[in-house]
């Protein structure tokens, strides 16, 4: 991700600027290469969500999301 760089929210529409030192809202990223076997058939899904869109997405999984807390954080 280079400086300055905006991410459009595929969901919503809305757009983030991305800086490096301070994100003013995390963004997921989600990249997949579909494989030969999927109905896809090798194409390459690259999407942005932004974190407002994100719980809305998880919000509808009959298996909520594993929750890990994270051992980097200070
Ligand atoms: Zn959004």
């Amino acid at each position: 991700m280079q400086k300055n760089e905006f991410v459009v929210c595929n969901c919503c529409g809305r757009k983030f600027f991305v800086q490096p030192d301070k994100n003013e809202m995390e963004i997921v990223h989600v990249e997949k290469e579909w494989g030969y076997f999927s109905r896809k058939d090798t194409t390459r899904h690259i999407f942005d969500l932004c974190e407002e869109c994100y719980d809305k997405w998880i919000l509808e999984f009959k298996i909520p999301v594993e929750e890990k807390e994270s051992l980097e954080l200070l």
